[in-house]
């Protein structure tokens, strides 16, 4: 499908169109009848009334009750009919003897013409903790550090130092290290708590970015970083261009 301007007219290249008719069907408590429901009522009352004809009868309508109106050459050309990804979104709810009719287009777009057409719902990132073990952190001070790591970064390994069995700490997820200075804390009065920070540097490897990207559905988190890599290097281009035209010159000195 084609994206659409905002001069560009609806067709069948640029266009997917939904209907969306539905009635809730009109309370029929008898005129004069108690219509309310009140704390005396029993279970069965409120029941009754939330059954279709009831005054608490309440329609939910959602994505399924889209119904898709082909245009034009559509029919022929798409592989299977069109509809909404999920079918139990919900539009809105009726009460009875409400009803809504409408008529949905569908258009392509991206999230710099307007917001509604943003795939990603969080975007965020940050950047690789580097925690270096810059002396051998062995026996019991290994076990006090890795207990004091409230995200688990460290691992103990059993080693052989001096012809001594013991055990060592490594660093072995630090992807989930939030940062939090714990394992540096100066602690009195705890076994290892005063000196750790001269066994352990924190640091972030400046080269080295995670991201985090939740889409709102319409296309798969790799697929947006990829898109988006795109753009970037084309704006980058783009700006080289104009930069030598003028007359600069980039090296990579
Ligand atoms: S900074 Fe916090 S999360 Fe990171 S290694 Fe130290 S204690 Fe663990």
């Amino acid at each position: 499908f084609d994206e659409v301007e905002d001069t560009d007219e609806p067709t069948d290249a640029n266009t997917v169109v939904f209907g969306l008719e539905v009635r809730s069907p009109p309370n029929v408590v008898p005129p004069g009848a108690r219509r309310r429901i009140d704390p005396s009522d029993t279970v069965e009352d409120e029941e009754a009334a939330r059954k279709p004809g009831g005054s608490k009868h309440t329609i939910h309508v959602t994505t399924a009750d889209l119904r898709w109106l082909p245009q034009g050459d559509q029919e022929a050309e798409l592989t299977e009919p069109a509809r909404p990804v999920h079918s139990d979104i919900l539009i809105t709810k009726l009460r009875p003897g409400q009803a809504i009719s409408l008529e949905a287009h569908a258009c392509k777009g991206i999230g710099k013409d307007h917001a509604k057409f943003q795939p990603v719902a969080t975007a965020s990132y940050r950047i690789l903790p580097q925690i270096d073990l810059v002396q051998p952190v062995l026996g019991a001070r290994a076990r006090a550090l890795k207990a004091r790591c409230p995200l688990d970064v460290f691992d103990i390994e059993d080693v052989v130092v001096d012809g001594a069995q013991t055990q060592r700490a490594r660093t072995a997820r630090p992807r989930d290290c939030t940062m939090c200075r714990e394992c540096v804390r100066r602690i009195d009065d705890v076994e290892f708590g005063e000196d750790m920070a001269a066994y352990v540097k924190l640091r972030r490897k400046a080269d080295h970015f995670l991201f985090k990207v939740e889409t709102a559905g319409q296309l798969a988190p790799l697929r947006i970083v990829h898109d988006a890599i795109g753009v970037l290097k084309h704006k980058c281009d783009t700006w080289r261009k104009e930069f030598e035209l003028s007359g600069g010159a980039l090296t990579t000195d």
